[in-house]
């Protein structure tokens, strides 16, 4: 059987009734199954516990989308000895076959599409662009990482060794062990299912913790990788608390590598708890960490105004800032910067606020703790800068604030430096490009960033002198695609992986060398 090469799962036309139609249905289904309870996964074993955690709508705070079990330190226990149980199993699964169940998985999601969007919808609070947009990137990361593992498992043959007479030299790639996978809540499909199954097809075994936002839908991607029969033990669902569940197994001698997307503070905190060697540990944990953001969009006076503005925005409020990716910094020639700002102002002013399953432009933020967080940021932002549209709570049953823009705001800024993961844009003059571009770059991040000009000399600077991971020419800074652009980023935004790219899976494996005379 032929594998296709890849390519990127196409996005929902919504401009088309029909589909519209069709997620409607979608979130009719979804919402006539909310408030079930879910269990833990441990090995091929359901686990029920007393302890739940609820995961609410945060644009409707009265629904319930599920009551999930919630692991402890006895349960992460188990959960282990299951992982390290059938690792031993698992990664003599050949390569190929391991790929498979990715493929059928992406298969099987494909199918129903719309339903893992509608639950990621009800349960993140993404509209009907952002919850289709995530779960095709689901899709990729399975189609892209499954052919990544075929590669990685024949590169004797693509990249063969230098040869030497009377030795036969093979170079193959083995997987790690026991890994805890931790994924965030703002691709709670998505990234929860491209960094489980880079692991996973890599030949280890996970624990997967799920954002204790968004537990349901990492529920019913396990269940879906049930389904295609991937064996039991190889993903252990265990919900639970970072404090509890997370730094217990990041501390446990049997933790092969940890692998987060988070925040910079939890992030820096598993590396250095990781970094300690527990009795009986006989490795060096890998930690792959994919953290924050203070990503910008830099407007020369040569620009494409209204392009530069319509990206601004986007970049800044889709789904409501809460990517790591979002461009909550724009930095501006001055000779241009008040139409900009003005253009920005006028798009901000454009945004719907509403219900996500109403697909209004803007929904709530994730929860109660983000909430406040986000509006003590307005806050600061009213004594750094001054307030050009929103500035505060927006009405609603749920966690909704108005897609906020301070202008004037200077580069030392808290809004220009903290990641605040929320609709808040900061604007910023410059008096040339250059100078533009030494602001962009006073940043401890370094994850996306874009570049707006028509001078091709600048461009070709710019290419080389803005430092960050994903940079973008003349479009917005949000929005990678799974094998088109490798997403990860410098300082610290991370461990410069580079998700859904060539090397990503050189990070669950370890190369073994062999070397035989003939
Ligand atoms: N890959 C996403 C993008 O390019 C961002 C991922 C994240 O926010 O963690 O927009």
């Amino acid at each position: 059987n032929e594998i296709k090469p890849y390519a990127n799962e196409p996005f929902t036309d919504f401009g088309k009734p029909e589909n519209v139609e069709a997620m409607k249905e979608a979130i009719a289904k979804v919402k006539s199954e909310l408030g079930r309870n879910y269990p833990l996964k441990v090995g091929g074993q359901k686990i029920e516990t007393e302890a739940k955690i609820t995961s609410v709508n945060p644009g409707n705070v009265d629904e319930v989308i599920g009551f999930v079990s919630k692991a402890d330190r006895e349960v992460a226990e188990r959960a282990m000895q299951a992982a390290l149980a059938t690792f031993e199993t698992w990664k003599k699964v050949p390569a190929r076959e391991r790929a498979e169940y990715l493929f059928k998985a992406a298969r099987l999601m494909r199918e129903r599409k719309h339903e893992f969007s509608a639950l990621m919808l009800l349960e993140s609070g993404k509209n009907y662009v952002e919850a289709d947009v995530d779960t095709a990137e689901a899709i990729d990361f399975m189609e892209f990482y499954a052919r990544e593992m075929i590669r990685l498992s024949t590169i004797d043959e693509t990249m063969p060794l230098a040869k030497i007479p009377g030795e036969d030299n093979r170079l193959t790639y083995i997987p790690l062990g026991v890994g805890v996978v931790i994924p965030p809540w703002n691709f709670p499909l998505a990234i929860c299912v491209g960094m489980t199954t880079a692991a996973i097809v890599s030949g280890n075994t996970v624990l997967l913790k799920p954002a204790s936002t968004t537990p349901v839908i990492a529920h019913k991607f396990v269940e879906m990788m049930e389904e295609v029969g991937l064996p039991a033990g190889v993903i252990n669902y265990i919900p639970g608390s970072g404090a509890e569940v997370g730094d217990f197994l990041t501390t446990h001698p049997k933790t092969r590598f940890v692998s987060f997307t988070g925040s910079k503070e939890v992030g820096l905190r598993i590396n250095k708890l990781a970094a300690d060697t527990a009795p009986g540990q006989i490795w060096i944990k890998r930690v792959v960490a994919e953290m924050g953001g203070k990503d910008g969009i830099v407007v020369d006076e040569t620009a494409d105004l209204d392009a530069a503005a319509a990206a601004i925005a986007a970049s800044a409020f889709g789904f409501q800032g809460q990517k790591c990716s979002a461009g909550s910094r724009a930095i501006i020639v001055e000779s241009v910067y008040d139409e900009v700002a003005e253009r920005v102002v006028k798009l901000t002013e454009q945004l719907q606020i509403g219900l996500p399953e109403l697909n209004f432009a803007s929904g709530p933020v994730i929860d109660n703790v983000s909430y406040a967080r986000i509006l003590d940021y307005i806050e600061i932002g009213k004594s750094e800068g001054t307030l050009l549209t929103g500035g505060a709570k927006a009405p609603g049953n749920g966690y909704y604030i108005q897609p906020t823009v301070f202008g004037d705001v200077s580069p030392k800024a808290r809004i220009m430096q903290e990641e605040i993961f929320g609709p808040v844009l900061a604007l910023a003059k410059a008096k040339d490009w250059r100078e533009a571009i030494d602001m962009y770059n006073d940043t401890e991040f370094g994850l996306t960033g874009s570049y707006f000009s028509a001078d091709e000399d600048r461009i070709a600077e710019a290419l080389e002198t803005v430092h960050c991971g994903n940079l973008y020419v003349n479009r917005k800074c949000t929005g990678a695609l799974v094998g088109v652009h490798p997403f990860g980023g410098f300082n610290m935004s991370g461990t410069d992986s580079k998700a859904g790219g060539y090397d990503y899976l050189l990070l669950f494996t370890q190369a073994k060398l062999t070397s035989r005379k003939a």
